[in-house]
């Protein structure tokens, strides 16, 4: 029995290619469609690290034929390997998001400039995982931990002392023109008042004057 290679050295899941692929494309360690195909000297091909690993840890036969078969009696399988080259594969990232149907021969280049590629947000204490399309924007105007160089930090300390030296001079003005406006309505209403307090004040007096010439006149009689 083989024993089944890391998933990650085995071939391509059928799931990723846009149309069905041909039987004779598997790997019969794997169950994938092959990758890098090798062969024994009866045509029978596996994936290059499915065949290699079981050579090395299970017997050095292959395991179709059971002829003899050592990593260096392989051969490499170039018309199935050209045939799967030309097939449309899903990129790496399609789980991330890439649309991409890649021709099997492109895909490792096209999947080294992805960009959906996961990459870290470099900003200190963020370490956030982000498309490596988004990194720039992420880290200079949407990350939380981004930098603010010194320059910009000054500008903004600025405008912020400028508007509330606006602001408080706006309110200063407003609060002046209430007190003058409030003054002038006291005094307004404070004048009547005085009129009247001097009119009843003289004829207090006039009366005081009256009676006292009363008493005089009847004082001299
Ligand atoms: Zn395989
Ligand atoms: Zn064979
Ligand atoms: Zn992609
Ligand atoms: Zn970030």
């Amino acid at each position: 029995m083989a024993c089944r290679p890391n998933v990650y050295e085995s071939g391509y899941e059928e799931s990723r290619f846009k149309t069905v692929v041909d039987e004779n494309f598997y790997c019969s360690i794997c169950l994938n469609v092959m990758k890098d195909a090798r062969m024994c000297h009866n045509q029978h091909s596996f994936c290059r690290e499915c065949i290699e690993e079981h050579l090395r840890v299970n017997v050095q036969r292959c395991p179709q034929c059971q002829d003899d078969l050592t990593v260096d009696t392989l051969h490499p399988a170039r018309v199935i390997n050209n045939m799967i080259s030309k097939l449309k594969i899903k990129c790496d990232y399609a789980s991330r998001g890439c649309p991409e149907f890649i021709n099997v021969e492109d895909l490792e280049r096209h999947v080294e400039n992805c960009g959906f590629a996961p990459v870290l947000c470099s900003n200190e204490h963020c370490g956030l995982e982000i498309n490596k399309r988004d990194k720039i924007k992420h880290e200079t105007e949407l990350c939380e931990y981004r930098k603010i160089a010194s320059h910009d930090f000054r500008e903004i300390s600025e405008m912020f002392q400028r508007s509330f030296e606006d602001k408080m001079e706006m309110q200063m003005n407003n609060l002046s023109r209430k007190i003058d406006k409030k003054f002038f309505e006291v005094k307004d209403s404070v004048k009547p008042l005085t009129s009247q307090y001097k009119e009843m004040m003289e004829s207090v007096v006039e009366n005081v004057e009256q009676n006292l010439s009363t008493v005089t006149k009847e004082m001299m009689e």
